[in-house]
């Protein structure tokens, strides 16, 4: 018996299987759980389908658009049919225009800090919004969001994707407040730099990754089965007494002063 079977739950920001929702949603299926794999746009359709062919149980497949209100009520909507209520929800989504990546943090503009904000935070809100009458239908449930360290240091070129994950932790926090009385617990795991596309649109992402590997208390960089393990953790029953919490997974770089 897997620490998930008996379980389904919702893996949002499949792009390829570089992804770190990927990563968790292998380990999830292997832990037992049943999934539904959004994603974002017909872009990712094909990936996502020809991925989804190799879990050992078969996902329903949702379009889902986080910053379209209309897409995610459509994708719960597929999800109670399908399933009667979601056991978790696994929120692996972000998005920074390469300008904002790539200019100083001072020259962001309101356009893209509203973007990036929506995209890469209130979505999480939106989607835990959506996620918890279902969640309350199983007497409760476990939602798991991505983040890194740059909520909390100025990180070279992670501008405004840092204040977009100061957002996304406090609003970790917030949920896990609101939702806690009907057991829906929400956490965050904040992983160390993994090469992903989404990490593709960070100039110098290579320079961070060396660095890592020089400082970190393990000396090596960290893996995305080994950020997906702790995630299927936090969505298990053997975190039910954890919620509001930002799990490092980055070798312990984050303890390092010098
Ligand atoms: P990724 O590019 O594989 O995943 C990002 C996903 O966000 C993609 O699937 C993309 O389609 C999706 N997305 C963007 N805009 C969307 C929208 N409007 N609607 C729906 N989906 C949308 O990269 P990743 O590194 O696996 O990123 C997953 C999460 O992990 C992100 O929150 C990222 O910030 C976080 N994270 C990544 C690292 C790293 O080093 N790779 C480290 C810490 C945290």
């Amino acid at each position: 018996m897997g620490s998930l079977s008996q379980t389904n739950g919702l893996v949002i920001g499949v792009a390829n299987k570089r992804s770190l929702a990927w990563a968790i949603a292998e380990a999830a299926d292997e832990a037992g759980a049943t999934l539904t794999l959004s994603y974002a746009n017909e872009r990712f359709g094909e990936r996502t389908r020809a991925l989804a062919e190799t879990l050992s149980r078969s996902p329903q497949l949702v379009q889902c658009d986080v910053t379209n209100d209309e897409e995610i009520s459509a994708l719960y909507e597929a999800i109670d049919r399908q399933h009667g209520g979601i056991d978790f929800l696994v929120h692996g989504v972000a998005y920074a225009s390469r300008e904002s990546l790539n200019e100083p943090f001072v020259k962001t503009t309101r356009a893209d800090f509203s973007q990036a904000l929506d995209i890469s935070a209130y979505s999480l809100v939106a989607l835990a919004q959506g996620a918890a009458p279902l969640m309350e239908k199983r007497g409760g449930g476990s939602i798991v969001t991505l983040t890194y360290m740059g909520s909390e240091r100025v990180i070279p070129h992670y501008n405004v994707m840092g204040v977009a994950k100061a957002a996304l932790e406090a609003s970790v926090r917030y949920l896990a407040s609101d939702l806690g009385p009907e057991n829906i617990r929400v956490n965050a795991v904040s992983a160390g730099p993994i090469k992903t596309l989404a990490a593709s649109g960070i100039s110098g992402f290579g320079r961070m990754l060396d660095h890592h590997r020089e400082r970190a208390p393990l000396r090596r960089k960290v893996e995305a089965d080994e950020v997906a393990d702790a995630a299927v953790f936090l969505l298990g029953n053997a975190s039910r007494a954890i919620t509001g919490e930002v799990m490092m997974v980055d070798g312990g770089y984050h303890i390092s002063g010098m």
